[in-house]
C-alpha cells in the first residue's frame, strides 16, 4: 500500500533513473569468490575487495563456526554495557601486535570507525584536514566532529602545508586514506607525516585497502613506508583484504582509552558478533603464515596493469591490486560493464558521488585466488567491449 506522504520518492527515484544514477543490488548465489553466480550464470569477479581470497576460506570459515559455537550467535550488548566477550579482547590484543601498537579498539566497521572517531578528537574550535578523495565515511566523520573541515587537492601536501600554516585552529587534524580505494593509488604519506610534525597536527590514517596488502608484514601503507611510528590513528578494516567484518583503530593505549569514552559510533551499538571476530583471528594467522597471497595478488595486478596500458591506460600511480578503468560518462561506464558482464565478467560501474563527475570508470580489483587466465580473459573481454563503444 502505497502511502501518500511519500509520493516524491517517485520523482527522486525517475531524475537519479535520467540521470544514469540509479543504484541497484546484484545478488550472488554463491559465497564470495574469484567466480561467483549472478543472474544464474558464473562469472569471474573483479569487483570485491577479497584481496587476499580469505572471505571463503575454509579456515576462516571454520573459526567463525567455532567462534560462534562457543560464545554466540550475537554479542548480545554494547561492548561497554554486556557485550564485552573474551573473543573481542583476543582479537584487540592480536591487531594491536599486527599493527604494532600499544593498543587497538574494534569497531562494527570502518563506516563506524571513521564515522565516531574524528569528533573524539576535535569538536568545534578544532580543524580537520581532509584529501578531496577521501572515503565517504571519512567526510561524514568530519561533519559529525563540528570541526572547520577543510578539503585538500589530492594528495596536495603543498596545499595542506599551507591550510595547515594558516590554521589558527586549537587542535589539528589530518586525516587521508593509504589506499585511495577508487584509484588504487597511495597517499604521499612521509611528506603529510612531515607536514603534520611540523604544525603540531595529529595524523589519522585510512588504511582499508592495505590492510593486509601493502608493508612486510601487511599491516599497511605505513608499515611498507617505515612510517608506522609517525602516525597517530591508524585505521584498518576487517572486511575487505581480511575477509571478515568489523574494523579497528590502532594506537597508543590512552588514545584506545579515550575513544572507549567518547567514540560514540564505539559506545552506542552492539559489539561485534563472535563470528566476525574468529574468521578475523584465523586471517590474520593466514596473512602472518602466508606472506605468498600479498605476493600473489600484487604479480597479478602488474599483469593487468601491463595488459591495461598496452589498451591506452597508463597507470603509473597504482601501488594496490586496484585499477581504474576512467571511462568519462555514466552512460559509458554502465554500457562496458553490461558488455563485460555478457562476455562473463563482473565489474560494475562506478559512478557519481563515488567518484568525480565525468571520471565514471569500472574499477577492478583483484584477488590472490584468481589466476593468469581470469586476468587475462578480462584483458581480452575488456579490448572487444572498448572497441565497441561508443566515443565521449
Ligand atoms: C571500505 C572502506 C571503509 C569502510 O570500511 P567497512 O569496514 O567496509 O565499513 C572506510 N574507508 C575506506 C577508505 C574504505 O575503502
Amino acid at each position: 500500500m502505497a502511502r501518500a506522504a511519500l509520493g516524491w520518492i517517485d520523482a527522486e527515484l525517475a531524475s537519479l533513473d535520467a540521470k544514469g544514477l540509479r543504484r541497484s543490488l546484484e545478488p550472488l548465489a554463491s559465497a564470495q569468490g574469484p567466480v561467483v553466480t549472478v543472474g544464474g550464470r558464473p562469472l569471474v569477479n573483479l569487483c570485491s575487495n577479497d584481496y587476499l581470497g580469505l572471505a571463503g576460506d575454509p579456515r576462516l570459515r571454520r573459526a567463525a563456526a567455532e567462534a560462534a559455537e562457543r560464545e554466540g550467535a550475537g554479542s548480545g550488548a554494547a561492548r561497554l554495557v554486556a557485550g564485552d566477550l573474551a573473543v573481542h579482547g583476543r582479537l584487540e590484543r592480536a591487531l594491536a601486535a599486527f599493527e604494532g601498537t600499544e593498543a587497538a579498539l574494534l569497531f562494527g566497521s570502518g563506516y563506524h570507525a571513521n564515522a565516531g572517531v574524528p569528533a573524539a578528537l576535535v569538536g568545534r574550535d578544532d580543524a580537520v584536514f581532509s584529501d578531496v578523495l577521501n572515503h565517504a565515511s571519512i567526510i561524514d566523520g568530519c561533519l559529525l566532529s563540528r570541526a572547520e573541515l577543510l578539503r585538500y587537492r589530492h594528495a596536495d601536501v603543498g596545499e595542506l602545508e599551507s591550510l595547515l600554516a594558516a590554521s589558527r585552529a586549537r587542535r589539528k587534524l589530518v586525516v587521508t586514506d593509504t589506499i585511495f580505494g577508487m584509484d588504487g593509488d597511495a597517499a604521499p604519506l612521509a611528506e603529510i607525516a612531515d607536514a603534520c610534525e611540523r604544525h603540531g597536527a595529529m595524523l589519522y590514517v585510512d588504511e582499508a585497502h592495505a590492510t593486509g596488502v601493502l608493508g612486510p608484514n601487511g599491516a599497511g601503507l605505513a608499515d611498507a613506508l617505515g612510517l608506522r611510528d609517525r602516525v597517530d590513528v591508524r585505521m584498518g578494516t576487517l572486511g575487505k583484504a581480511l575477509g571478515s567484518f568489523g574494523a579497528h583503530v590502532a594506537g597508543e593505549r590512552r588514545l584506545v582509552q579515550l575513544l572507549v569514552s567518547r567514540a560514540r559510533t564505539f559506545i552506542f551499538t552492539t559489539a561485534l558478533p563472535p563470528a566476525a571476530c574468529g574468521a578475523a583471528l584465523a586471517a590474520l594467522e593466514v596473512v602472518r603464515a602466508e606472506p605468498e597471497r600479498r605476493a600473489r595478488v600484487h604479480a597479478l595486478a602488474a599483469r593487468a596493469k601491463a595488459g591495461l596500458a598496452r589498451l591506452g591506460f597508463e597507470l603509473p600511480r597504482v601501488v594496490a591490486p586496484i585499477l581504474p578503468v576512467v571511462l568519462g560518462g555514466e552512460a559509458r561506464a554502465v554500457a562496458a560493464s553490461r558488455a563485460l558482464r555478457e562476455r562473463g565478467y563482473f565489474v560494475r560501474a562506478i559512478r557519481p558521488p563515488t567518484v568525480p563527475r565525468g571520471t565514471s570508470r569500472l574499477r577492478v580489483a583483484l584477488s590472490a585466488s584468481h589466476t593468469e587466465a581470469h586476468v587475462d580473459g578480462f584483458l581480452g573481454a575488456l579490448e572487444e567491449v572498448l572497441r565497441e563503444l561508443p566515443p565521449e
